[in-house]
């Protein structure tokens, strides 16, 4: 049981600077050699898995996922959401707490715990409320949280308005060595903007959501980390401003990093109205002559999240602060949403899309197919990265390290069809598009999840 032996794939693990073609033995869960010669110490009756001509690296972490459970499970839950997550080549994802019940007592973290260990194909790891409720008033018992084993604590879906007490919650981040991840927007600032404020907020008639109203709490965050000494992480960046801000931050040796989403990263505000007009202007340059280019109206909802698609110059910005480094860790903030909730006008509807199978593809053509970045650098954005933020034992290949493997493709050409997703929902911009690069299969501990063609059930 959990025994495997990899033949003949690219072996990538950034932690330990390995590049080479090799096989893989993982037995009881662990892995047990790497080497080209691996296949020599298996037992003879092992199950093998021929992955020559694939990549072969560590297993992938989200560490911005919005499970839904408890509490908003006819958007998703921990069976599906972890589902969507294999496929999409994750091994470990972290839920985001604003379930219902938030995630603000360590009851509620173990319930999450309990029923991953049951239901997730994939890890769980949870991160904590920083106030009660996210409702920004009172902090939440960070101790307890710790104790009932939060990876990092964040109100995401909220941000925390108070000064004050975001700097009290950064000194408890830091007796606790937790993280403290932040969603950055000034609520006096963006009131209720819905997309990024610009000439097209203006031409569709919507309200703007300044980018200032999140370069704002960016450098708050930035001035409290250096005063609180707190490791700071600042979530799904989307101005140019705020790479700016953190890459002299980073600079000064201030702990904080930030975070980078594919639709951000992809996507522009002009998507929002309609396809016509984005492939016409910020999209005409993006995957090249042959890409085909699908079709959306005016006022999809599916563009509409938060933060918000922002300007050209804010994409390429972002790009940038991905490839040197200042945006060091990549995520989908995968926020599933039920159709009859995003089927209404464009202002109503909740913010959030869908990302778990999406992001790799579009990372990879975004970023390594262009030639912005290479393959090794991209997966340590995925891997290493995140492990390195949380102080999870994951993220490496290294020998006796848990078998958390992930087999990708990165030239398999396919569509995303949201009716096949593994998401209880399918509220995805990218729903037709057609992508390259794609995971070929995910093992958890040793234990296949998901392969390309075959789907296995929870334990
Ligand atoms: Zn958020």
């Amino acid at each position: 049981m959990n025994s495997l032996l990899l033949t003949g794939g690219r072996v990538i693990d950034p932690a330990n600077h390995l590049d080479q073609t090799a096989d893989i033995l993982i037995t009881n869960g662990k892995i047990a050699a790497i080497s080209p010669a691996a296949a020599k110490q298996a037992p003879p009756n092992i199950e093998r898995m021929d992955v020559a001509g694939l990549v072969v690296c560590p297993g992938l972490i989200d560490l911005h996922v919005h499970l839904r459970e408890p509490g908003q499970t006819a958007k998703e839950t921990i069976a599906t959401g972890t589902a969507a997550a294999a496929r999409g080549g994750f091994t470990s994802v972290v839920c985001m707490p604003n379930t219902s019940p938030t995630i603000d007592n360590s009851g509620t973290v173990a319930l999450i715990h309990e029923r991953a260990a049951k239901q997730g194909v994939v890890n769980v790891f949870v991160a904590g409320a920083i106030t009660k409720g996210i409702a920004g008033e009172e902090l939440a018992p960070i101790g307890s949280l710790k104790r009932a084993g939060v990876v990092a604590i964040t109100d995401d879906g909220h941000c925390v308005q108070n000064n004050e007490m975001m700097r009290r919650a950064m000194e408890y981040a830091k007796m606790f060595d937790l993280p403290l991840m932040d969603h950055c927007q000034d609520y006096s600032l963006v009131t209720d903007g819905v997309m990024h404020e610009g000439y097209w907020s203006t031409a569709l008639g919507l309200p703007g959501w300044p980018a200032a109203g999140e370069e704002m709490i960016v450098a708050r965050n930035i001035l409290l980390a250096e005063m609180t000494g707190a490791r700071v992480h600042c979530q799904h960046i989307s101005t140019a401003g705020s790479v700016k801000l953190l890459r002299e931050a980073r600079r000064r040796g201030v702990p904080v990093s930030g975070e980078a989403c594919p639709h951000h990263f992809t996507l522009t505000d002009v998507a929002i109205a309609g396809s016509e007009k984005f492939w016409q202007a910020d999209g005409k340059d993006i995957f090249g002559r042959d890409f085909e280019r699908p079709s959306w109206p005016a006022y999809d909802t599916n563009f509409k999240m938060n933060p918000p698609l922002r300007s050209a110059s804010d994409r390429e910005a972002v790009l940038e602060g991905i490839v040197d480094g200042t945006l060091d860790i990549l995520c989908s903030d995968h926020a599933p949403h039920c159709d009859y909730e995003k089927e209404v006008e464009f202002d109503s509807a909740p913010f959030g899309i869908t990302g778990l199978e999406t992001e790799l593809a579009l990372s990879l053509m975004q970023l390594v197919h262009s030639g912005r970045l290479g393959l090794p650098d991209l997966i340590s954005r995925f891997t290493v990265a995140p492990a390195r933020l949380l102080g999870l034992a994951k993220g490496t290949l290294s020998i006796g390290a848990d078998a958390d493997v992930t087999v990708i493709n990165p030239d398999h050409e396919w569509a995303f069809d949201k009716t096949a997703s593994a998401s209880k929902s399918g509220n995805s911009p990218f729903d037709g598009w057609r992508l390259k690069g794609k995971a070929a299969a995910t093992i958890v501990s040793g234990r296949k999840v998901w392969a390309e063609e075959v789907e296995m059930s929870a334990n």
